[in-house]
């Protein structure tokens, strides 16, 4: 599923295609993803041109210059793929349309965007620019973890009296916007804390810790994420999926990395999803 920095790598990597063109058509191949597409999707997005390619939490906002903001979420499945782009950035072919290509966009520099997603929990919205803050999907966000609004004093706060454990907590959209399950791994395994721990048992030292360590693990990843994107012109046209050396995730079984510590990386089930560990590093 992709996470914060994946949704961040194919951002940078549409902007080529997207920022300052117009989408000269729209096919919208089926009534709904996740939800039912707005009305007369295809119309509105035909003739406008993007202004900017935004990111809040895992959703793209594409400000178009109708006046409306389209949202893009890749669900559990969606890809974007771009092909035939004239400035030589992308050299890719425009494929034959597959079977889950269900939004397509040709802009009119001759790239074709193509949103695949074969499980359809993905979803598009449209909403008049400058109302994110009312959209049901992005209302309630917590701070983004990359901004200046996500800080200690933020954390310490938010934290404080949680009886759920950490992990669960640092899931919490609330809390901090756009964290997932693979780099909140990451995170609690470089903080030293337990995933089960309950947040209100962390020291506030403790806690406040955890933002530079936030945005150090999620900045790594994006910056291996930029760096497939310089690749791409090998790769099959699809954004955002990259390789990434996880010191934990995955890892079950597999020797600690860090230094002298004897002991193996251990999997626990917690609401439903694993949490990787090491049960010596992590208290
Ligand atoms: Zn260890």
């Amino acid at each position: 599923m992709p996470e914060l920095p994946e949704v961040e790598t194919v951002r940078r990597g549409l902007e080529p295609s997207m920022t300052g063109e117009k989408i000269l058509r729209a096919d919208v191949n089926r009534p709904d993803l996740r939800w039912p597409f707005p009305e007369r999707m295809a119309e509105r997005l035909t003739g406008a041109t993007v202004l900017q390619l935004r990111r809040r939490s895992k959703y793209i906002l594409a400000d178009l210059d109708s006046a409306e903001t389209l949202l893009i979420h890749l669900g559990m499945s969606g890809r974007m793929t771009v092909s035939g782009d004239p400035l030589g950035q992308f050299v890719h072919e425009h494929p034959a349309q597959g079977k889950h290509d269900h939004v397509v966009f040709h802009m009119k520099n001759g790239a074709r965007i193509t949103f695949n997603d074969p499980r359809r929990f993905g979803a598009m919205d449209l909403m008049a620019t400058g109302a994110e803050g009312t959209h049901p999907l992005l209302a309630k966000l917590g701070p983004e973890p990359l901004g200046n609004s996500f800080s200690e004093d933020h954390l310490i706060a938010a934290l404080k009296g949680k009886n759920s454990p950490i992990k669960s907590a640092l899931l919490d959209q609330h809390i901090v916007a756009g964290l997932g399950n693979i780099y909140v791994c990451e995170v609690l395994f470089r903080a030293g804390i337990h995933p089960a721990r309950k947040a209100s048992r962390i020291s506030e030292a403790r806690i406040a810790a955890l933002v530079p360590i936030i945005r150090e693990v999620l900045l790594e990843a994006i910056d291996a994420g930029g760096s497939s994107l310089k690749d791409f012109r090998q790769a099959d046209g699809e954004l955002g999926y990259f390789q990434h050396n996880f010191r934990v995730y995955g890892r079950e079984g597999q020797p600690c990395v860090t230094p002298d510590c004897a002991s193996g990386i251990k999997r626990i089930t917690q609401s439903g999803r694993s949490s990787f560990f090491c049960p010596s590093c992590q208290r």
